[in-house]
């Protein structure tokens, strides 16, 4: 089987206010993720590019911006032209992976038909969540997929519902087994974390018993509590828009099993994983 290379380029930062999302359970919490677009290259050179970053965010996220993340020099530093790109494949339609997908004149694009259409009419609050003049005009050139689909020797989509109704995984053959890229399936490593549901119930638990009043964060046992689910070593279950979050649980754990590498939406780790699976070192999954 034809191997790849994959390599998560950095586009920017959000600074995000979970609380603001996932109220009342993390009111105050904020949180930095990067923003990444993916560049997949084949050993015979091929370079197919997954997402397209940002350039609109809701008032829940602060983006962090700096020239060096700017996409087309993001781009250029790792010898993408982007008129050379034949294939784009879009895991979702949320505002930070559409930003730049105009900038492939040449391409097409590869999505899930679900996605689209959820998209088209999005419900009331995942609705700030899609900027469709990222994509409207694209749409014409959009290779819609229905469910799981094989688009090249070592490269298949997976449908993994949840966060979005339509959002599509990347399985990604490499020298050192299968990659699995969740994009926002799962944002952070941590999110694989066996221990996250019972954190979880011991704060549901915690802020049912005091719901006379709104959550204090300020509280050190609630602050205790989210700083356990949210930070690197437990966070990453829930984000925004999860639309629904048991299909996104069935889903991520269907991936789980399925990878040998695994690779997340937004997990600040990846920054320093240039090449993959060359940089890759994490023990087990
Ligand atoms: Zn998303």
């Amino acid at each position: 089987m034809k191997e790849y290379k994959i390599k998560p380029l950095v586009t920017g930062w959000f600074h995000m206010n979970w609380g603001g999302l996932i109220f009342p359970f993390a009111e105050g919490y904020h949180a930095d993720l990067p923003v990444f677009m993916f560049l997949i290259e084949g050993e015979d050179g091929e370079q197919i590019i997954v997402d397209g970053s940002y350039t609109y965010a809701p008032f829940t996220m602060k983006p962090i911006k700096s020239p060096e993340w700017e996409v087309p020099t993001v781009l250029k530093k790792n010898g993408v032209n982007p008129d050379s790109i034949k294939t784009v494949i879009i895991t979702h339609l949320h505002h930070d992976h559409t930003g730049y997908l105009s900038l492939f004149k040449n391409a097409s694009y590869y999505i899930q038909e679900k996605e689209l259409l959820e998209a088209y009419y999005p419900v009331g609050p995942v609705a700030p969540g899609y900027e469709p003049k990222d994509w409207m005009d694209l749409v014409p050139r959009f290779q819609l997929i229905n469910g799981d689909f094989k688009i090249r020797d070592g490269i298949k989509l997976i449908h993994a519902p949840g966060h979005t109704a339509g959002l599509q995984a990347i399985s990604v053959n490499t020298a050192k087994g299968r990659a699995i890229m969740f994009s926002d399936c799962c944002y952070l490593y941590a999110g694989l974390a066996k221990r996250f549901p019972m954190q979880f119930f011991e704060l549901m638990n915690k802020v049912t018993a005091s719901a006379k009043e709104p959550v204090d964060t300020s509280r050190p046992e609630v602050a205790e509590t989210i700083n356990k689910i949210f930070s690197s070593k437990y966070g990453g279950y829930f984000g925004p828009s999860i639309i629904n979050p048991g299909e996104n649980m069935r889903s991520m754990h269907k991936l789980n099993m399925m990878a040998d590498i695994v690779v997340p939406g937004h997990d600040p780790m990846l920054v320093d994983m240039k090449v993959i699976p060359d940089d890759y070192h994490l023990e087990g999954k």
